[in-house]
């Protein structure tokens, strides 16, 4: 059946194919099995790579003279600041350690600016009549909740394999002095698992911004995120920025929550020291200092084992193979037919899938009613709109190797089928 372009064929062909793929759907369905690639969630045999954080720090809570257990230390502790800080491209003095979450930083960063302006801001942005943030397309649902959540306008961006359209960008970031923000996830992209390319970066922090106050969230989430041996760096956004003259351009963003524990971990904002700056003030309204415990767990973690680097090493061990057992999956079922196309990431936690037009909701119901839950079709585009009704997230992530392997056999059928649905009532028509 898929050895031929199911785009190409006459209509009596397509029946057939339709009929046998329905057969091949039922089948499936009929297992019942319960499978989810939803959520790009660490797997339990990932977060027992950590399960030492949760007998540490021991008795001993001092860090230095600090003693973890008291009030203090605002931008985090020292010895956790120089150890994360290299992955971020910048001095440990330039980092600050938050809550457990990148996602909290991003979100404060947004409201601060909204509420009391950056450091190159004129006024607050809630003051001016409109703000606009960009957005690559396909991106990550969060920062899109953010944006819908406080009123800010998204204008979609095309992603291509280089990054984000750089000619697109350019020309809006130029003209539009209401566009004071965009969202960049520059290594292993979600969900495409792009790598921005030194062109790209070069561009970004070169290009002219209309506002002046204009911000890249760069969002480093998948920073030591690798799926295969090559550790692919990327440009340092922040001495781009200040080599070009935009020294603030940048707020930088990173976690743990993918190295050690995803709901325990430890949050970083990163930036210039002017910004750095800015972010402390408006922290110190909000907290006395963070948790230093789980930050000394962290710091103890790392040095007893080889570092972050040696830990996503053991992280790759178990997620590469449910990634390869996907894209082989998909390859076998959907390599030739036409109707599927996919990206094959060297990184961070998810595999992007395109189907027919119009078919991407339809894949989403079909896996649901046979078993398979997957992200909403449209959660990668701003209010969950995927205008041409293309793009799917996989998050092979969580389930054991043999569930992904089900699931994905179980997609790969769900396209089919979607697609032979289509084409037949294009032949109608
Ligand atoms: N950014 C991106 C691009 C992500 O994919 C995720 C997790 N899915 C996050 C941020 C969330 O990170 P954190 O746990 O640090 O809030």
């Amino acid at each position: 059946l898929t050895s031929l372009d199911l785009t190409s064929r006459g209509i009596a062909e397509l029946r057939a194919a339709h009929e046998d793929v329905r057969r091949r759907y039922q089948a499936f369905a009929e297992r019942k099995l319960k499978l989810n690639l939803t959520r790009g969630k660490p797997s339990s045999k990932q977060l027992d790579l950590c399960n030492e954080l949760l007998s540490l720090p021991g008795g001993d809570y001092m860090a230095g003279a600090v003693d973890t257990r008291n009030y203090g230390e605002l931008q985090g502790l020292p010895e956790l600041r120089a150890q994360l800080a290299p992955i971020f491209g910048v001095s440990p003095d330039r980092v600050i350690l938050g809550d457990n979450a990148s996602l909290a930083l991003m979100h404060d960063a947004v409201v601060y600016s909204m509420l009391k302006g950056t450091v190159d801001s004129d006024k607050p942005w809630s003051r001016e009549s409109r703000i606009a943030f960009l957005c690559p397309v396909p991106g990550y649902d969060r920062h899109f909740s953010i944006c819908a959540q406080f009123g800010i306008e998204m204008i979609p961006v095309p992603m291509l394999d280089t990054g984000p359209d750089m000619a697109v960008v350019e020309q809006l970031v130029a003209s539009d002095p209401q566009i004071k923000g965009m969202w960049c996830v520059p290594k292993y992209s979600n969900p495409c698992g792009t790598v921005y390319s030194h062109e790209t970066i070069e561009r970004l922090a070169k290009m002219p911004a209309a506002a002046r106050d204009f911000r890249l969230f760069w969002d480093n989430a998948y920073a030591v995120h690798h799926l295969t041996h090559e550790h692919i760096e990327i440009t340092n956004i922040d001495e781009a920025c200040a080599r070009h003259g935009h020294p603030n351009r940048a707020f930088i963003f990173g976690s743990t929550s993918k190295v050690t524990f995803a709901g325990a971990g430890v949050g970083l904002f990163a930036g210039s020291k002017d910004n750095v700056a800015w972010y402390l003030k408006q922290m110190s309204m909000r907290t006395i200092g963070g948790d230093k415990v789980n930050q000394l767990r962290h710091v103890r973690l790392f040095n007893t084992n080889g570092g972050v680097a040696a830990l996503m090493d053991r992280h790759r061990e178990i997620l590469a193979p449910k990634f390869e057992q996907v894209l082989k999956t998909f390859e076998q079922h959907l390599g030739d037919s036409g109707v599927a196309r996919w990206t094959r990431p060297k990184g961070g936690y998810f595999i992007s899938l395109e189907v027919l037009d119009g078919c991407a909701k339809r894949v989403v119901q079909l896996a649901k009613e046979a078993g398979v839950e997957l992200t909403p079709a449209g959660a990668t585009h701003p209010l969950g709109k995927d205008a041409q009704d293309r793009f799917i997230r996989i998050a092979p992530s969580f389930p054991e190797l043999p569930e992904v392997t089900q699931a994905a056999e179980g997609v790969a059928v769900c396209v089919l089928l979607a697609a032979t649905e289509k084409l037949l009532q294009s032949h109608a028509g």
